[in-house]
């Protein structure tokens, strides 16, 4: 693993997400190395000749001037790192930041893998509407293990409980999932208790990593390969859809709201959670842009 320190003008940047004002990373790059990662195209901006997963560079920036310019906004830690990858054990750079913008009135929401978080739950129950999410996409940690360097998923339900219970909003981001492989309802199932917001996302192969998902598929999975095929060469939307309906009967079961992407949604806190459904991002994006 290559570690660099390096300075930086200012780790707020504006975003474009759709759920955040800001967005804030700490890191450039990622040890967790998940196979999937759609943030591994940042390579191509680092000079770095690693592979992804290999190297972080640690971000430092001037104190920040004014927080309170910031009150009302969102910001969103880890649209392309986690900010508590195992580095920040040593460099804190992800907690100097909340201490930095403690009080300012901003609004956070974490997306990690890891509950070195945990460290940082004080803080973070500080800030108004914080919220913490774990990204889960399997309960058998063999397949977790291929796929990230991420702590283990029963140390992340633990952790996510630990911040439910101390009454911080959490998500459970069943994401990417893998057809044929990612059970989302035994995934829900698991965190129903301890988070008030459910994320549901596809995977999608677009990026660099998508032909080393397919052989990966093919070779641990050979079973899988006619059904990788439909979906992602001849584009079949089947898949999606019947899993669509099968959320769509449990969460009616179980009481759950059960939303899709282009819906106007708020989550509360309590439970049942609110299940989000995002396989329909990319209709919902397309049909957005015909209607500007
Ligand atoms: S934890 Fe997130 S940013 Fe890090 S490698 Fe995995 S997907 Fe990419």
């Amino acid at each position: 693993m290559i570690i660099k320190e390096i300075e930086v003008k200012s780790v707020m940047t504006k975003s474009n997400l759709p759920v955040s004002d800001y967005s804030v990373n700490p890191y450039v790059g990622c040890s967790h190395a998940c196979k999937y990662c759609y943030a591994s195209f940042m390579k191509r901006f680092t000079n770095h000749p690693e592979p992804w997963g290999e190297f972080v560079d640690v971000k430092y920036w001037p104190d920040i001037k004014k927080p309170e310019k910031y009150a009302g906004k969102e910001a969103f830690f880890g649209s392309v790192t986690d900010c508590y990858q195992p580095c920040e054990k040593k460099f804190g750079r992800t907690r100097t930041l909340l201490e930095q913008l403690q009080g300012s009135g901003i609004s956070i929401s974490i997306a990690t893998k890891s509950d070195l978080v945990l460290r940082d739950l004080d803080l973070i129950g500080m800030f108004p509407n914080a919220r913490v999410s774990f990204s889960i996409n399997t309960l058998d940690e063999a397949f977790r293990r291929e796929m990230d360097r991420g702590v283990s998923i029963e140390r992340r339900l633990a952790a996510m409980k630990q911040f439910y219970e101390a009454g911080v909003q959490t998500t459970c981001f069943i994401s990417p999932i893998f057809p044929g492989i990612t059970d989302p309802i035994e995934i829900i199932e698991a965190a129903k208790r301890q988070c008030n917001l459910v994320w549901l996302e596809n995977l999608n192969l677009r990026g660099d990593y998508g032909a080393k998902i397919i052989e990966w598929i093919h070779q641990k999975h050979p079973e899988l390969d006619d059904l990788y095929h439909e979906i992602y060469s001849k584009k079949s939307r089947e898949y999606w859809i019947s899993l669509d309906q099968r959320l769509r009967e449990y969460t009616k079961k179980e009481n759950m709201p059960y939303l899709r992407d282009d819906d106007q949604h708020r989550s509360e806190f309590g439970e049942p959670p609110v299940v989000v459904n995002y396989f329909y991002h990319e209709e919902v994006k397309k049909s957005a842009k015909k209607n500007q």
